[in-house]
């Protein structure tokens, strides 16, 4: 009985169908009044398995999370679907605290955030005691254990409280860490039984990995960024300096873009994580610093300019891709020579010599990940112990379907040459001599006596050097130390030079465009980013990027058709409805084949459903304009916007109804609107408007084009 108004709240306040894998089992539990473990991916939903108990419990839920920025989104998506929410924690005034703590006791909120560093304090642990507390969630509950990646002494307090709580309430702890260990600490600290554990798979499936090596990075990054600039994206980077380079250069290819180091003032890297958030810039370049506590759904890409330095931190960060399900990629661009970088990191900052061992081995399998023949992602789920995950179909190995040439003869010629110039130089000087370059050092050293010398002219020297960056990355060439290494000869490249050997190369792969450009989901990009800065709240608190992929292919015409969008529910419907019925009808008034298209489901559907919908809400409108009410009027009565009713009046034309235009401007007005328009062109409204004497409003021009249109059509 609970857990079908448990449904009845996921449709009505989150918009969703049914319950994801592992939610139902977890809310079950909840409910069932049982201590409960849930473990499940970044992006697999975790937040609803305590917020839905939340709203069926009497009292106020406390949610125990580690992280002040997180706490204020969540917070702030809660209230959007109407669930009263608030938080407590170090940038509230004492004042401020004990306000929210006074609402709380008179049951002004379903669910309470807290920062665990609070329960370091008696005076703040004894207020909470007389609280109504029916459960507590320990979000990121990982943090309880020491062998954790992100160990945080003060959640050591929260069994401490548990306990001194008077309504002994159910505890829930929810993380996206899975192995053992940890899962044994979180339940032995919370008192949960280990069988009430519940864990789905750690396949993210709407993400697609892979691994890029033996190409130019920089290249690589230029194109794919660019071909997708429209998208939300990070680039994570091994040092602060290659952040700032890297930003550099995508700014100077005009890209809208952030960065993000520990080098940076607290206020500038506030400052560049906003923006990333707002959808102000789309790509993030940064350091590992960034990333914890982001929660932003629609990021599109994670790629890795450098080598992560364990398959830990790596899933973390590129599963910060696609939180809203959406297909979504994450890539290493990987080159051998970061290994040794890494493992100086390594040999610097790690004292113990046992923990050393550790991260060098774990290292090691970063650098198998990157040269694995088989699957991507099951690599990593069997790194995680799932043994037997079957093969994505999605990853850069189980799509390969590259054609393969042989470069035996090629490899050979660099080999011999680099033997040729005695093994002490780098990659460009050897990649000159091939080419024949006429360059004063190559003069100098009289490599152009080399019998090798030009044997690869036919090439350019890019072409070349990036066929040496091949060779090294399948370990035929060796690198050495230093930030001007010279290149020798493996052993490996040994056999090909003695014709043991063969060597096939791929071809490069190919930057893709992630997602078909759309007009129209583009507009509602625009209109989501107005609406969130006004809300002051980021853009994916107002609509995921699904939840507006999803209004681009339903088209919804009424208030009802609005509803059925997926993550649309009550608030955000009658709160945003109205504005998105609009946009899409602006759209696609200016674009006649998507509304035909629509026309024809529409009535197709009425035709269906024997006419029992209800009437819609720009009829409503027209029914008060017929009885004599102006648009400003009608506006008022129904406290909609003036343009709202604009857009009914259309909608309504559209459908037939009549409507005397002319009672909207004078045919003097009308003639100046269509000279405008004959001057510059009917594609947008602005440059129209700026034609014309002030006194032309937006609507004039609107009416106009869409009289034209409608003669067109
Ligand atoms: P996690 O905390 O596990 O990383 P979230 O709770 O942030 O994941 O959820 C990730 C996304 O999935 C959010 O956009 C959320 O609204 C969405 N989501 C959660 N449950 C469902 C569901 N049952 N159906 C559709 N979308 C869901
Ligand atoms: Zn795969």
């Amino acid at each position: 009985m609970l857990f079908e108004q448990a449904l009845m709240h996921l449709q009505s306040y989150f918009g969703y169908e049914s319950f994801r894998r592992g939610q139902e089992e977890t809310i079950r539990h909840i409910l069932d009044g049982d201590n409960t473990a849930c473990i499940m991916p970044t992006g697999g939903g975790k937040s609803l398995c305590y917020q839905i108990p939340a709203l069926l419990l009497e009292g106020t839920t406390l949610v125990i999370s580690p992280l002040i920025s997180l706490m204020k989104d969540q917070v702030d998506a809660l209230n959007a679907v109407g669930i009263p929410a608030t938080y407590i924690n170090s940038a509230l005034t004492q004042t401020e605290v004990q306000e929210r703590l006074e609402e709380v006791s008179l049951g002004a909120y379903k669910l309470l955030y807290v920062a665990p560093e609070r329960l370091e304090s008696p005076f703040f642990l004894e207020q909470l005691q007389s609280l109504p507390i029916p459960l507590v969630a320990v979000d990121e509950a990982h943090c309880i254990s020491q062998w954790g990646h992100d160990f945080r002494p003060s959640y050591l307090r929260i069994s401490q409280l548990i306990q001194q709580l008077s309504t002994n309430p159910i505890v829930v702890g929810l993380t996206a860490t899975a192995t053992p260990q940890v899962r044994e600490d979180i339940c032995q600290a919370l008192n949960i039984n280990e069988a009430h554990t519940v864990m789905t798979g750690f396949e993210r499936k709407n993400l697609s990995f892979s691994v890029i090596k033996g190409q130019d990075r920089l290249a690589y990054i230029d194109s794919y960024v660019q071909k997708n600039e429209r998208e939300a994206g990070i680039i994570y980077a091994a040092t602060r300096q290659e952040v700032d380079q890297l930003h550099a250069r995508l700014e100077k290819l005009g890209l809208r873009v952030s960065k993000y180091h520990a080098g940076m003032s607290a206020q500038s890297r506030d400052r560049e994580q906003n923006r990333f958030l707002q959808d102000d810039v789309t790509v993030m370049v940064a350091t590992s610093a960034f990333g914890m506590g982001i929660d932003k759904s629609n990021i599109r890409y994670v790629i890795h300019y450098q080598l992560p330095k364990n398959m830990e931190s790596y899933y973390q960060e590129a599963g910060r891709a696609g939180r809203d399900g959406l297909p979504s990629e994450c890539m290493v661009l990987y080159s051998p020579q970061d290994i040794r970088v890494q493992r100086y990191l390594i040999e610097q900052t790690t004292f113990n010599a046992a923990k050393q061992v550790q991260d060098l081995e774990k290292l090691q399998s970063m650098v198998n990940y990157c040269h694995t023949e088989g699957c991507l992602q099951a690599f990593v789920l069997h790194y995680f112990g799932e043994i037997d995950a079957p093969p994505c179909g999605r990853c850069s190995n189980c799509t390969d379907d590259r054609a393969e040439v042989d470069v035996t003869v090629e490899t050979q010629k660099v080999l011999s040459c680099m033997i040729r110039m005695g093994e002490r130089f780098g990659k460009m000087m050897i990649a000159q001599v091939l080419t024949g370059s006429k360059n004063k050092k190559v003069m100098d050293f009289h490599f152009d006596q080399l019998s090798t010398y030009g044997v690869m002219s036919n090439q350019s020297v890019k072409e070349v050097s990036d066929f040496i960056e091949f060779l090294i990355s399948e370990q035929y060439i060796l690198v050495g130390q230093g930030s001007f290494p010279t290149l020798s000869v493996a052993a490996k490249g040994k056999a090909v030079l003695l014709g043991e050997e063969h060597v096939m190369r791929k071809e490069q792969i190919a930057t893709k465009q992630l997602v078909q450009d759309d007009e129209l989901f583009n507009h509602l990009r625009i209109v989501r980013k107005e609406i969130a800065e006004f809300e002051n709240v980021p853009p994916f608190v107002i609509f995921s990027d699904d939840t507006l992929r999803d209004m681009c292919a339903k088209l919804p015409v009424t208030i009802e058709q609005f509803a059925t969008v997926k993550g649309v529910g009550q608030q955000k419907q009658e709160r945003y409805g109205e504005q998105f019925i609009q946009a899409i009808d602006e759209f696609c008034m200016k674009n006649p084949n998507r509304k035909r298209q629509v026309i024809e489901i529409e009535s197709a559907k009425k035709a269906k459903s024997k006419s029992t919908s209800k009437e819609g809400s720009h009829a409503v409108s027209y029914q008060l304009m017929k009885e004599g009410l102006t648009i400003q009027e009608v506006a008022t009565e129904r406290e909609l916007s003036i343009q709202t009713i604009e857009n009914h009046l259309f909608r309504c034309a559209e459908e037939g109804m009549e409507i005397d235009w002319s009672a909207f401007m004078t045919d003097e007005q009308q003639e100046k609107i269509i000279e405008a328009v004959k001057l510059v062109g009917n594609e947008k409204l602005k440059p129209i408007k700026e034609q014309l004497p002030s006194d032309i409003t937006y609507f004039m021009i609107k009416i106009v084009l869409f009289l034209e249109g409608s003669q067109k059509v």
